[in-house]
């Protein structure tokens, strides 16, 4: 049976993570908005060099176009046992054009499941985030400080960085833009029957559990 899934969740709900998890388990592809926009570049179609002329000029890639990349991937072999959306839909109009897509090249409903994590906790997580200028991995500082002794790849200890998008202001401005775009979504694929949520707050493993059982439902 073809599997469609798309992990919902405000940033920082580790969905991301889950999604990672899903697609090992499942042996299925990760289509995420970024890395599909980066490999159309790469590929040289005509489709390809419409995003490399938007990206370049520093302009937003449409919801029209980002559907046309979807729908492209979509139609590969190797996408027909199923697919997991990271980061895609975001907003209404956006999901109502994967529907009509979806409904267009007859695929199975898409199941969706919420990760849903407290605002406070979803502050505390990207606050707290820190990321190395030298060697690039990321750390929290309390939930997954780099190990004592450890020393950077760059020689020395890592230097610890805030990144710009998870300073207080940046963040309570990406909260607001998932209230205000993507919470909605919540309510649209509830009414449509193959919702799910789980409590995103705990182990990744038990989570990764409940996320399962949803799959498996
Ligand atoms: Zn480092």
């Amino acid at each position: 049976m073809q599997q469609n899934i798309y992990l919902l969740g405000a940033p920082g709900a580790g969905k991301g993570t889950q999604a990672q998890l899903l697609s090992e388990k499942l042996g299925i592809p990760q289509l995420s908005t970024g890395e599909m926009l980066r490999s159309a570049r790469l590929e040289g179609s005509e489709l390809g060099s419409r995003v490399a002329a938007i990206m370049d000029a520093g302009k937003l890639v449409s919801d029209g176009i980002v559907i046309e990349l979807v729908e492209h991937r979509l139609a590969r072999a190797d996408h027909q046992d199923g697919v997991i959306l990271d980061g895609f839909p975001r907003t209404i109009p956006q999901a109502e054009a994967l529907d009509a897509l979806f409904a267009r090249t007859g695929r199975s409903a898409l199941k969706v499941i919420a990760v849903d994590v407290p605002a406070d906790e979803i502050r505390r997580r990207l606050q707290g985030r820190r990321w190395c200028t030298r060697c690039k991995k990321t750390y929290h500082i309390t939930d997954n400080p780099p190990p004592p002794g450890q020393s950077c790849e760059g020689g020395g200890t890592c230097l610890l960085e805030l990144r710009s998008d998870d300073k207080p202001e940046a963040v309570e401005k990406r909260l607001q833009t998932y209230a205000d775009q993507t919470a909605p979504l919540l309510a649209h694929y509830r009414a449509k029957g193959t919702f799910f949520s789980v409590n995103g707050m705990g182990k990744i493993g038990d989570i990764f559990s409940a996320v399962m059982a949803c799959i498996l439902a």
